[in-house]
């Protein structure tokens, strides 16, 4: 049984207000944390083990350690943008729990000495856009955010900007430009955010779900959170489990837990019938994995050693009625639509392959497209300015390898409908004969 940590009182009328959250102890880690210094802080942090719950799992202490010392102005920036398809267990938390982050986001601040924070959210997300207000003007008025919060000494504002819809913003340097108010473009790194971020000062980001776990790490201690998952991947996860189940949703595991009791016993597995063909573990930009590896533990190091990436933690369900083909063009039309197009690769690489995709749906296509189509995906694999050109590569290319005999099966029976479409649309020899005289 899973020790729910962020969806322990999910459910709890009303704990999208302050009273309802401080009821439930909510604002004691921050209590406790403005008690100790900043060093220390950081050092819970690490002996926690927290790796961030955006995508790149990289630590979330050693993140907040980089951050260089000394009365410049510094920033915290909480990325709120989950446009990662599949992926929404940020919205819940923000919807019904908004207090959390704004908890994890005032320690995290202290943490670094950041004086200036921000949340930027998605377009999209306008309810919960508004819950956050909400929230952040309760705070403001208990004096948890503002001057000498609570007589620490430690000030800070905090503001809600919202996105305006681009997926690219969820990249955090092109996130950083857009709060700039510049257009949403990927930075080239180094310098990382940590030295150079917004407004050209030290900056710390990390996603929703990351900084509402830190109050949590603070009351219970990081070595106690630590004990919770592998020793690589501690701690607990929100995962949004979608597609092809009968129960898709937001659940709370322990990192580890077997990726077959995630998809079939907290989301139902597939509908009567249905078999999974294969699943995406970390959101759409992940390589695919197949039924052979539902058993594997869902945590960071697994999905890696199985070829994949933990990513967002969405898990994406796909069933045998479902061709590979569709999907991966799906998939590729996303990243082309959402592609900057600052880099070659990404911009020529992205629509490339919807084309050639397009080419096999439309039986237009050889086999010998699915080695140039393979190669394209290699080439596009590490030559972007970010992540974006390898989201869409990653998936699409680890399909081609996995489901070869489909895609040329499908490249088969479109040319032979093509066929039976031409003889039958042919006009018959006497119209012709009966034309020409
Ligand atoms: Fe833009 Fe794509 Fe290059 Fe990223 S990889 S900078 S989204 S063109």
């Amino acid at each position: 049984m899973t020790q729910l940590i962020l969806f322990k009182d999910i459910d709890e009328p009303g704990l999208a207000t302050l009273e309802v959250y401080q009821r439930r102890g909510g604002y004691e880690g921050m209590r406790k944390a403005l008690g100790m210094s900043r060093d220390q802080l950081i050092a819970e942090l690490e002996a926690s083990g927290l790796r961030g719950r955006g995508g790149a799992g990289f630590s979330m202490g050693k993140k907040a350690s980089f951050i260089p010392k000394g009365t410049m102005d510094k920033y915290l920036v909480c990325n709120a943008d989950e446009s990662e398809p599949g992926t929404f267990k940020d919205r819940e938390l923000m919807q019904k729990c908004p207090h959390m982050l704004i908890e994890g986001m005032i320690i995290a601040a202290y943490a670094v000495g950041a004086n200036r924070a921000f949340i930027y959210i998605r377009g999209e997300y306008e309810l919960q856009a508004q819950i956050l207000e909400r929230a952040l003007e309760e705070a403001r008025g208990q004096g948890y955010i503002g001057e000498d919060i609570l007589g620490s000494g430690h000030s800070m504002t905090l503001w809600l900007h919202r996105g305006a819809g681009a997926y690219i913003c969820g990249e955090e340097t092109a996130l950083l430009d857009s709060l700039e108010g510049k257009r949403g473009n990927p930075r080239l790194k180094p310098p990382f955010p940590a030295n150079q971020g917004l407004f050209q000062g030290p900056t710390l980001i990390n996603n929703v779900e990351t900084l509402a776990t830190v109050p949590h790490i603070i009351r219970m201690g990081g070595e106690e959170y630590a004990k919770l998952g592998t020793p690589g991947s501690t701690g607990t996860k929100l995962v949004s489990v979608s597609g092809n189940v009968r129960n898709p949703g937001n659940f709370e595991i322990e990192l580890g837990t077997p990726a077959r009791e995630i998809i079939y016993g907290l989301a139902g597995g597939p509908h009567e019938g249905r078999e999974v063909k294969f699943w995406f573990p970390g959101g759409s930009s992940s390589p695919v994995l197949l039924p052979k590896d539902l058993d594997l533990p869902y945590d960071f190091d697994s999905m890696a050693k199985a070829g994949s990436m933990l990513g967002s933690g969405a898990i994406i369900v796909i069933d045998d009625a479902n061709s590979v083909v569709d999907v991966a063009l799906k998939t590729a039309k996303f990243y082309r639509h959402e592609s900057c197009g600052k880099c070659t690769p990404c911009r020529e690489g992205t629509n490339w392959t919807v084309r050639m995709l397009e080419r096999i749906d439309s039986g237009e296509a050889t086999p010998m497209d699915l080695d140039i189509m393979a190669s394209v995906q290699e080439q596009i694999i590490g030559n972007c300015l970010c992540v974006l050109g390898d989201a869409m590569a990653m998936p699409v290319g680890s399909m081609i390898a996995k489901f070869r005999e489909e895609f040329e099966a499908h490249i088969e029976a479109a040319r032979e409908r093509n066929d039976a479409l031409t003889t039958a649309v042919a006009p018959p020899e006497a119209l012709i004969q009966g034309a020409v005289a």
